[in-house]
């Protein structure tokens, strides 16, 4: 059942746009700035971002993803174990700026696993997270360095994130079950 909207296309888009201004901030431009999308919607999430970057620095920024699924089918049930089914990185992340970038962080397992797979492949200078929607939750000590917006939910919801590419439109709900 839908609560309630919180993120319309023209919200996403400019929470994206900050973001991207963020991670140029932080990083003092982007000349060693990797975007890595974690499978499905962050792959989307974060080509956007690196073409905000392009407009505002005029610098492409290389992006790759992982495949990371949970293993459970209730996204309300907290016991679950994310394996990394696939990696599509196509360039050296040697002593790179490495910004993950995810819709949702919930428990931040996916994250942890995500890094696993990061420092398996090589040695960044550094790991970055950036995420759409933060829904809280943690179970681990992760937490968001670029954030679209925290929303704290109770257990019986569920944030619904529609991005075009996927779903052919640009949205953010939030569910209860
Ligand atoms: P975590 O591993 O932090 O518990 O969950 C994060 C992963 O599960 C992300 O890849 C995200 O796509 C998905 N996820 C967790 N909770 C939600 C949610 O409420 N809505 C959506 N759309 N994805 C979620
Ligand atoms: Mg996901």
């Amino acid at each position: 059942k839908v609560k309630a909207k919180i993120l319309d296309e023209k919200a996403i888009n400019r929470s994206l746009t900050r973001l991207a201004h963020e991670i140029i901030e932080k990083n003092k431009g982007v000349e060693n700035v990797v975007l890595i999308g974690i499978h499905t919607r962050g792959v989307p999430l974060a080509k956007k971002i690196a073409e905000k970057i392009k407009q505002i620095e005029n610098e492409d920024v290389l992006v790759g993803s992982l495949d990371i699924t949970l293993y459970r089918d209730d996204l309300t049930k907290v016991d679950y174990n994310p394996v990394v089914n696939s990696t599509d990185i196509s360039f050296d992340i040697e002593n790179k700026c490495v910004v993950l970038v995810d819709d949702v962080i919930f428990t931040g397992r996916t994250i942890r696993a995500a890094m696993d797979a990061i420092m398996d492949i090589g040695r960044p200078k550094n790991i970055q997270l950036a995420v759409l929607v933060d829904r809280g939750h943690r179970e681990l000590p992760i937490r968001p360095d670029y954030v679209g917006k925290n929303v704290p939910t109770s257990k019986k919801e569920v944030i619904g994130v529609h991005v075009s590419e996927v779903d052919g439109k640009n949205e953010v709900i939030i569910y209860e079950k």
